[in-house]
């Protein structure tokens, strides 16, 4: 199961970056269907999950197209409420010519995801289940969810993403699994990551209150950490052309092995395989790997 959220990326490619006060002309409007709590139910869902999601939508048109968008990889979306008063979240992301971008978002319904939705969620787990969350949504709702999901006997997964500059440990809820990548890691543990040796370091820190930590690290692969252990696990050396949502395919990918009885090791190295394949591909939900294409990677006799 996800709690988290559903996004709308409203893209437009321009040869420059508008400056404060400046309009500037693009290419035409581009809608992709994102969100971090979204992609990550796809990529579960496109592994084999069978995948739940909890969040909220507006009562507008952008609705029913992300609704869609979730139903058609397979992702129950009977749990996701369309909210009276706020419009359903957007992203607006600007991209120049030659990569950079600046990207605004507009959390709108997702902002109201709350005690309703984690009502449905402490009646809809059961002990073996993996319950996925990330920070799209109020902490507050984050933090119940997360005692919800424990308190139901399900596995916890955080992704610690995105972290606001305020945002301390301390105020993270207790989990069975974070996942965090390295700007995030540095964030939380106050340490300086950049390597595997560093992200193990951070990883330590990131653990002490109890849980695994996976720290990843990009083309650099990812460190598990787990009961003072640390394990690193390299990256598939792919040709990448994007590398938008390559943490949102790891940590679907992530669940969906742990939700089948994988150990940290084994679903850290399908993430992997996942994560890289992300990267193989342009934009978010589009480069979403299907099982086929991890288990060709990983080579057909390990799954
Ligand atoms: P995020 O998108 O959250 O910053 P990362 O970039 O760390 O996350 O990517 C998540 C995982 O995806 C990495 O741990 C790695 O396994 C895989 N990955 C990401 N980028 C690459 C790459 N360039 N080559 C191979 N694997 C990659």
């Amino acid at each position: 199961m996800v709690l988290g959220s559903i996004n709308l990326d409203l893209v437009v490619r321009l040869a420059s970056l508008p400056r404060p006060g400046e309009t500037v002309v693009g290419d035409r409007l581009l809608r992709f269907p994102g969100g971090k709590g979204a992609n990550q139910a796809v990529a579960a869902a496109r592994l084999g999950a069978q995948v739940r999601m909890l969040g909220r939508v507006g009562n507008d048109g952008f609705a029913e197209e992300l609704l869609n968008g979730l139903a058609d990889d397979g992702v129950d979306v009977s749990g996701i409420a369309r909210d009276g008063e706020e419009p359903s979240g957007a992203a607006l992301i600007l991209v120049e010519k030659g990569g950079q971008n600046t990207i605004a978002i507009a959390p709108g319904a997702n902002w109201r995801v709350g005690s309703a939705e984690v009502g449905l969620l402490s009646g809809g787990l059961e002990p073996g289940d993996v319950l996925v969350l990330q920070l799209e949504v109020p902490l507050e709702t984050v933090r119940t969810a997360a005692e919800a999901g424990r308190g139901a006997g399900a596995r916890v997964v955080l992704n610690a993403a995105p972290v606001q500059p305020s945002l301390t440990l301390s105020a993270l809820p207790a989990v069975d699994l974070l996942v965090v990548n390295e700007g995030e890691a540095s964030r939380l543990s106050g340490l300086e990551v950049r390597d595997p040796a560093g992200a193990e370091q951070a990883a330590a820190v990131l653990g002490r209150a109890g849980s695994a930590v996976v720290v990843t690290l990009g083309a650099l692969g990812a460190v598990l950490w787990e009961r003072g252990k640390a394990e690193r696990i390299a990256a598939h050396p792919v040709q990448s052309v994007d590398t938008t949502a390559a943490g949102d395919a790891f940590v679907g990918a992530v669940a969906c092995a742990l939700a089948a009885g994988e150990s940290y090791p084994d679903a850290v190295r399908l993430g992997s395989a996942a994560g890289a394949l992300a990267t193989t591909k342009l934009g978010a939900r589009s480069s979403l790997p299907w099982l086929a294409e991890v288990r060709s990677l990983l080579g057909s006799n390990t799954r």
